[in-house]
């Protein structure tokens, strides 16, 4: 967990004006968590750092303490960019970097845009972890800071994502159309839920809208699994997965193999 910094504490009434003043500026956001991570979350060794605060409500998230914002610690950049410059050595020996995760990180964008800028200038690679349902929220000056987005498509018929999501599927293909615009680096991840993300029809319309963006290097099929559930129970969450299996590993190669018919390399 980052330890905020001293000046970054919760406001009382009398620093509230400039505590909002330092997030409308980027200085600070509402933090999770962060972790050291390898061979996820992009390439080489990284460290993640997860955000609070997403507008969606994933059936299978296994991070439901992320939802919300108010629950996470106020951080200051400069806290992240002292972290970022003592991996320097271990990101240049191995290839990796920063990856900005959540919860949903474009809920935050003036904190993610300053802290990709810094961090790229500090010659780091800069990965965004999204659902690119807030993609609005991402100016052409991010999207030119960033080394490669995790663009997660949660389903790819519209009812279905929405059952799965509680949101529209269309801002996510608006903001993959974009990055294809641009020529951002994607890795798609596609979680695969038994009974509800892996209908054929629902794998295949996923692989028409990946097929149609060059710019997508590997595209990861992401089998369901139950480390999350006691997150819900602590939260006093209705769990509605709370009895749906891991997929078989046969299910999984074969939803990967439908990828992989449209010429995708997936993982
Ligand atoms: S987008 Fe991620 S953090 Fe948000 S509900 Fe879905 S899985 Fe959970």
């Amino acid at each position: 967990m980052l330890v905020p910094a001293p000046d970054a504490a919760r406001p009382d009434s009398d620093g509230r004006h400039a505590h909002l003043e330092a997030v409308r500026a980027g200085r600070v956001a509402s933090v999770h968590s962060w972790e050291l991570v390898t061979s996820v979350d992009g390439p080489g060794t990284r460290m993640t750092l997860f955000l609070a605060g997403c507008p969606l409500r994933c059936q299978y998230c296994h991070n439901p303490d992320t939802w919300q914002q108010r629950d996470g610690i106020p951080t200051e950049v400069d806290d992240v960019l002292a972290r970022l410059r003592r991996y320097l050595p271990v990101f240049k020996a191995t290839g990796g970097g920063l990856t900005i995760s959540g919860g949903e990180p474009l809920q935050q964008p003036a904190f993610v845009t300053r802290l990709a800028r810094e961090a790229k200038e500090l010659g780091i690679h800069v990965a965004l972890d999204t659902s690119g349902n807030l993609g609005r929220n991402a100016s052409d000056a991010l999207l030119d800071d960033l080394g490669m987005v995790l663009l997660d498509v949660k389903s790819g018929l519209p009812d279905t994502y929405r059952e799965v999501t509680g949101r529209e599927l269309q801002p996510t293909i608006d903001f993959g159309d974009r990055l294809a615009a641009k020529g951002v680096p994607v890795w798609i991840r596609f979680v695969l839920v038994p009974g509800l993300t892996d209908a054929p029809e629902n794998v295949e319309a996923v692989a028409d809208i990946v097929e149609r963006w060059p710019n997508v290097a590997r595209v990861e099929v992401l089998p369901f699994h139950q480390m999350g559930t006691s997150k819900w129970e602590r939260l006093g969450i209705d769990y509605a997965l709370a009895d749906v299996q891991p997929p078989e590993a046969d299910h999984a190669e074969s939803v990967r193999d439908r990828f992989r018919a449209r010429g995708l390399q997936t993982f």
